[in-house]
C-alpha cells in the first residue's frame, strides 16, 4: 500500500527539475526540492516521536515551507491540521486543546505570544518563511533519512487533515478529511479544468483554507504544473504576473480589487486561460466587468471545508453569472425541502445536500453534530439554499441560517442584496433578519452608500415597486463597510450582534 495522497504527488510528477514553487522575490524549488523537502519534515515528525494518525498543527505565514510541511506530516502518516493566521493566542489555545495535537508548528516571532496557549502540547517548532527555525533545523538534521524516507502506508479512508470551518456562521468545526476526499476532488479537478503540466497558477490565497491549500496547491501537484507563490493578495503583482501565468484563483474579492487596475486590459490578460471564483458569492455584476475588460468568462465554482468542490461551471460550455454551474462527476447533487427532506423540482428554492467521495468523514470530536448533519442515505446537509434551474445549474441562494421569515414569510436575503445593490451609489449591502415583536424577525438593510447613494426613505421607496411589501426592508442603516473575515466572507452573525436592539422597545 501507498500514501494515497501523496502518491498523487509522485504520479504528478514531471521532470523532477522542473520549477514546481516560485516566489516573488526569485526563490525557486524544484519538484525534486519538494520531494526531499517534505521527505526531511516527515523524517524530522517521525523523529520526534509523531505517530500515525497524530495531529500536527501549524499556524504559519504562507510560504513555500508550509507546502513542503504539509506534505511532510502527510507523508509521515500523521494529520495536516493549519490554522488561520489571523486567530489570537486565546483562539489558538482552543483548537490545540480541542485537536491535541503531538507538535505545534508557529513563527518565530509569535512563540512567545503563544506559549501559554500551546502549554499541553508535547513539542514546539518553529518555522519561518526561509526554512528556517527548530523545525527546518530538524528536517535538516534528518539529512539521509529524509531524501530516504519511506512514505508511511496510508489508505484512501485514513484521515490525512483536520481543517476547520470558516467560522462565518459561528465557531469553526474541525472537518475530517480522508486522503481520498483530498485525492479524488484533485483529480476530479485536473481533468475538468484540463490542468497539465504547462500549467502556472497564481496563488495569492492563504494555506490554512481549503481553496488555497486543497483546491488550488493539490491540482496544481497532481497535474505536475508550477506555482507563483505570492504572500497574500497584491493586485498590482498579480497583473504583472499575469503574462507568465495561466490560471487564477480567487474570491470574489480578487477580482473586484484587480478591476480597480487600470491596467487590466484584455493584453496584460491575454496569456491566461483560466480564471476561477469560489468561497463567496461572485456578483454577476463583477463577472460581468471582468469579461467587458479582459475578455475571460470567470469560472465559478462552490465547495465547503466539508465536501471540497461540489460543482463547477463548465469549462468549455456556458459559465453563466450568478450560478456555481453543474454537480462536479462524482458528486450528486440535491435540493431538498428542509423540513421534510424531499426532493424539489426545478427551481424550487430548498436545502442543498451533496454526496460523493468529496464529502468528509464527519466533525472532530462532534459525533453528534456529524449524525445531525447527514441523512440516512449518505447525503450531507450543506446548510446552504439554493436551486437547480431547468438547465441543470445550480444557484446558491444564501446560507439557511440567514434566511428570513418575516411575519411568517420566507425573506432570501439574496434577492433583497440584488435590488439595493443595483441602486445608483449603493457600493454593496447586507440584508439581515432582527427580532421584532410583530414579525417575529424583521428584514432589514446594512448598506455601504458611496457618492450618490439614497438615504433610509430612499431605499425603501426605491424598492417598494421592485419587491413583495414584506421583502422590504423596515429599516435600513449606513455603514462605512461591512464585517469580512479572513476569506472575504461578510459575518452577518456579527451584524445581527450588533443590532440585536433594534426594534426593542
Ligand atoms: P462556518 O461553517 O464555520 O460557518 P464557512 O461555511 O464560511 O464557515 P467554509 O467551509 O470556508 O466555511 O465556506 C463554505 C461556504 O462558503 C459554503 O457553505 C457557502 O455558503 C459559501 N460558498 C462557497 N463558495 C460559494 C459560491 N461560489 N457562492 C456562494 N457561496 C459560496
Ligand atoms: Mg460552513
Amino acid at each position: 500500500m501507498t500514501n494515497h495522497l501523496f502518491s498523487l504527488v509522485r504520479d504528478g510528477v514531471p521532470d523532477p527539475a522542473k520549477t514546481v514553487i516560485e516566489t516573488p522575490e526569485g526563490r525557486r524549488y524544484s519538484y525534486a526540492d519538494l520531494i526531499a523537502r517534505s521527505g526531511a519534515y516527515a523524517a524530522a515528525l517521525r523523529a520526534a516521536g509523531v505517530e500515525t494518525g497524530d495531529r500536527v498543527a501549524v499556524q504559519v505565514e504562507k510560504s513555500p515551507e508550509v507546502i513542503f510541511l504539509y506534505l511532510g506530516a502527510v507523508r509521515a502518516g500523521a494529520v495536516f491540521l493549519p490554522l488561520n493566521t489571523a486567530y489570537t493566542p486565546a483562539e489558538i489555545g482552543y483548537f490545540l486543546n480541542d485537536a491535541e495535537p503531538a507538535v505545534f508548528v508557529c513563527d518565530p516571532g509569535r512563540r512567545d505570544a503563544l506559549a501559554e496557549a500551546a502549554a499541553g502540547v508535547r513539542r514546539i517548532w518553529t518555522l519561518d518563511g526561509a526554512g528556517g527555525g527548530s523545525a527546518a533545523e530538524a528536517a535538516d538534521r534528518a539529512g539521509d533519512a529524509g531524501s530516504a524516507f519511506a512514505d508511511v502506508p496510508r489508505g484512501p479512508e485514513d484521515l490525512a487533515a483536520i481543517l476547520y470551518t470558516s467560522g462565518t456562521t459561528g465557531r469553526s468545526k474541525g472537518a475530517m478529511l480522508t486522503h481520498d476526499n483530498l485525492a479524488s476532488n484533485a483529480r476530479t479537478l485536473v481533468d475538468f479544468w484540463r490542468f497539465t503540466a504547462d500549467d502556472v497558477l497564481i496563488h495569492a490565497l492563504p494555506v490554512f483554507h481549503t481553496h488555497g491549500l486543497f483546491v488550488a496547491t493539490n491540482t496544481v501537484l497532481a497535474s505536475g504544473g508550477s506555482m507563483l507563490f505570492l504572500p497574500r493578495l497584491d493586485p498590482k503583482l498579480i497583473l504583472s504576473l499575469m503574462p507568465r501565468a495561466s490560471v487564477l484563483m480567487g474570491v470574489p474579492t480578487f477580482y473586484t480589487r484587480l478591476l480597480k487596475e487600470p491596467g487590466l486590459t484584455p493584453e496584460a490578460a491575454g496569456g491566461m486561460r483560466l480564471f476561477v471564483s469560489g468561497s463567496a458569492p461572485l456578483l454577476a455584476e463583477t463577472h460581468r466587468a471582468w469579461q467587458a475588460r479582459t475578455g475571460h468568462a470567470i469560472l465559478e465554482r462552490y465547495g465547503m471545508t466539508e465536501t471540497n468542490m461540489s460543482t463547477s461551471n463548465p469549462y468549455a460550455g456556458d459559465r453563466v453569472a450568478g450560478t456555481v454551474g453543474f454537480p462536479l462527476p462524482g458528486v450528486s447533487l440535491r435540493v431538498v425541502d428542509p423540513e421534510t427532506g424531499a426532493a424539489l423540482g426545478p427551481d424550487a428554492v430548498g436545502m442543498i445536500e451533496v454526496k460523493g467521495p468529496n464529502v468528509f468523514l464527519g466533525y472532530w470530536r462532534m459525533p453528534e453534530k456529524t449524525a445531525a448533519e447527514f441523512r440516512a442515505d449518505g447525503f450531507f446537509i450543506t446548510g446552504d439554499l439554493g436551486k437547480v434551474d431547468d438547465r441543470g445549474y445550480v444557484h446558491i441562494v444564501g446560507r439557511g441560517k440567514d434566511l428570513i421569515i418575516s411575519g411568517g414569510f420566507n425573506v432570501y436575503p439574496k434577492e433583497v442584496e440584488t435590488e439595493i445593490d443595483a441602486l445608483p451609489g449603493v457600493v454593496e449591502s447586507a440584508v439581515i433578519g432582527l427580532s421584532h415583536p410583530d414579525f417575529g424577525e424583521a428584514v432589514t438593510a446594512v448598506v455601504v452608500g458611496g457618492p450618490g447613494c439614497p438615504d433610509e426613505a430612499g431605499v425603501q421607496a426605491a424598492l417598494e415597486g421592485r419587491l413583495a411589501r414584506f421583502k422590504c426592508p423596515k429599516r435600513v442603516l449606513f455603514v462605512s463597510e461591512l464585517p469580512r473575515n479572513t476569506m472575504g466572507k461578510v459575518q452577518k452573525n456579527l451584524l445581527r450582534d450588533a443590532h440585536a436592539e433594534l426594534y426593542r422597545d
